[in-house]
């Protein structure tokens, strides 16, 4: 569970200072699918940072799964960043030389996964999103939904509890981005905690929680169902 209580962020440049977030409050359960929007420039993307210990944040307390994350040492905000959470961005930020396998294998690598354990993973993150076929592939010779999909798959290799993600179909078409809606929803079936970020308004539609962000704050809750049991 993720518990986000009076966050503040605060950029500060020579003159001006900036409140990208401003006492920020949330709480995601085990289990849900949180999709976040709101207008461009109201913290979106900074509650993701903040939320996927990339950036820290001014005031407030953040505990995940229990832990205060505030007060722990960067190597271990990384440990449990790696650990526990999964990222995917709107520019799939995969490396063009390098095949499927090999960019899905790059963190696995970084974690120090030996290389019986790599495969295992990258075989089985290339099959959840379909692309099993395909390891030996470059990304560009796969369409943008497919170049996305294996950015996912990427992200689930490292098992994580949270999947985070920045506008995953910002830059796919219509039919291409319900693919990889459809797929992060059997993802989140299968028990992975996801936030996301989105300027698609079906993709918020149809999503069990909608929170909107608006000038730095939680402004509102929307189409909120509890379609499941929600634990921890
Ligand atoms: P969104 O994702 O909703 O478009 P952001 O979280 O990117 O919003 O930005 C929120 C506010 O914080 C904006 O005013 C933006 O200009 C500012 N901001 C974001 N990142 C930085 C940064 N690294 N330095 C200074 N200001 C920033
Ligand atoms: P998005 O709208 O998709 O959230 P942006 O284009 O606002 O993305 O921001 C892209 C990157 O630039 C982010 O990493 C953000 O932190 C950074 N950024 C945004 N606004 C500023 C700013 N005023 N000063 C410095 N960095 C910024």
């Amino acid at each position: 569970m993720l518990s986000m209580k009076n966050i503040s962020k605060v950029y500060q440049s020579e003159l001006v200072e900036t409140h990208a977030l401003r006492e920020f409050n949330l709480q995601v359960s085990e289990g849900e699918f949180v999709v976040v929007t709101g207008p461009s420039g109201s913290g979106k993307t900074t509650f993701l940072n903040v939320a996927g210990l990339l950036e820290g944040f001014s005031q407030g307390e953040y505990l995940l799964d229990g832990v205060d994350v505030s007060s722990v040492s960067d190597n271990e905000s990384a440990r449990i960043r790696n650990e526990k959470i999964g990222f995917i961005f709107q520019g799939f930020n995969l490396i063009p030389d390098l095949n499927l396998a090999e960019n899905i294998e790059v963190p696995l690598r970084y974690r120090g996964f030996d290389s019986k354990e790599r495969k295992r993973r990258v075989e089985q993150a290339l099959e959840q999103v379909g692309l099993a076929s395909r390891l030996k592939h470059l990304p560009p010779q796969l369409s943008g939904g497919q170049q996305q999909r294996v950015a996912i798959a990427r992200a689930l290799a490292g098992e994580p509890r949270f999947l985070l993600a920045d506008e995953p179909t910002g830059n796919l078409d219509s039919l291409m981005a319900r693919q990889v809606m459809e797929l992060l929803e059997n993802i989140n079936q299968a028990g992975t905690t996801i936030i996301m970020v989105t300027h698609d308004p079906e993709l918020a539609r149809r999503a069990q929680r909608n929170v909107q962000i608006v000038d730095g704050q939680v402004c509102d809750f929307t189409s909120y169902q509890k379609s499941r049991s929600t634990t921890s």
